[in-house]
């Protein structure tokens, strides 16, 4: 068990590269409903969260890409993919530059919620108890991202 304030220091030094430079697209609540399926309306504009084990991205493990649902902005390589038996797509390692993040106060062991940089669709929380080399894991919900297969 780490503490918030570990994790904080870890998350801040994972993302210390951060610089955003996305050009932001911007649409109205009517047009993202049309752009997207009710699902992925609710985890990305909503910040609902998937159930747990009912992505099929949790079997995906071709090589490849994975994009923003919302804007396409590509987020993960399947490089950085594992199984973290959590039932969420999770990945130990993103395009630092194509995230942005926050910090959640709620709650005691606070985790750090992360966004598309393009579009600001929710897209998870990021943890500390992922695989080396970075320690990290970027919890996603399947819904709020597109594989490309390369
Ligand atoms: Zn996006």
């Amino acid at each position: 068990m780490v503490s918030a304030l570990a994790l904080t220091g870890r998350v801040r030094r994972a993302l210390a590269s951060e610089a955003i430079s996305v050009e932001k697209l911007r649409l109205t609540d009517e047009q993202w409903q049309a752009r997207l399926t009710p699902e992925q309306y609710a985890v990305l504009r909503y910040s609902e969260t998937e159930y747990a084990g009912t992505s099929e991205l949790n079997n995906e493990y071709r090589e490849g890409t994975y994009v923003c649902a919302g804007c396409d902005l590509p987020l993960f390589k399947s490089d950085w993919k594992y199984d973290s038996r959590t039932g969420w797509p999770s990945y130990w390692d993103a395009i630092h530059e194509h995230l942005t993040t926050r910090k959640m106060i709620y709650a005691f062991r606070a985790p750090v919620e992360y966004r598309c940089a393009r579009c600001d669709g929710h897209h998870g929380h990021i943890f500390d108890d992922g695989p080396q080399p970075t320690g990290l894991r970027y919890c996603s919900n399947g819904a709020a991202l597109r594989f490309i297969p390369s």
